[in-house]
């Protein structure tokens, strides 16, 4: 079963995308200019707290072909979305979750300046060489998941509603 944003509800809340780009690539990144991208996972970290929440912003990441806004949208042309993990809620969590996420990967490549080009944060792209899974991510963010999935299956997970 594939990802479909019809599976994500339409509350605020915040999010890691899970990316796998299959072969290295050097990207133009809006401002943040050319970019090479080591092939294998990428998480991606953001938040949707305006209108449609988590879904119409998964809508749109799942469209690969868009005008480009965000950083994400230039690796999202060449790099296909394997996971999502979600968890709702008006609190913007996107900053701390990346700082976890950057201090997990001491030696992995963070592609600096992606993503956080209004705040402080180092980036809020990771690389993976391996695919991340729940459990890590669980184990890393300290947040109780609500909606995860990996290539496949969705699942509600036993999370808090906080
Ligand atoms: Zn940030």
């Amino acid at each position: 079963m594939s990802l479909s944003a019809g599976h994500i509800p339409s509350l605020p809340g915040t999010y890691v995308l899970s990316l796998f780009l299959k072969r290295e690539c050097r990207l133009t990144v809006g401002k943040l200019g050319a970019i090479f991208f080591k092939p294998g996972f990428y998480a991606y970290v953001g938040s949707a707290l305006g209108p449609g929440g988590l879904r119409a912003r998964l809508r749109r990441h799942l469209k690969a072909q868009k005008k480009y806004h965000w950083h994400i949208d230039y690796l999202r042309r060449r790099a296909r979305i394997v996971g999502l993990w979600a968890a709702a809620g008006t609190h913007r969590l996107e900053h701390r979750w990346a700082c976890r996420l950057i201090a997990s990967r001491p030696h992995a490549a963070v592609v600096d300046g992606f993503g956080s080009s209004d705040c402080s944060c180092k980036s809020h792209l990771v690389h993976f060489e391996l695919a991340p899974e729940l459990r890590d991510l669980d184990r890393i963010l300290g947040a109780q998941w609500h909606w995860s999935w990996v290539d496949g299956d969705l699942s509600r997970s036993a999370g808090n509603d906080g």
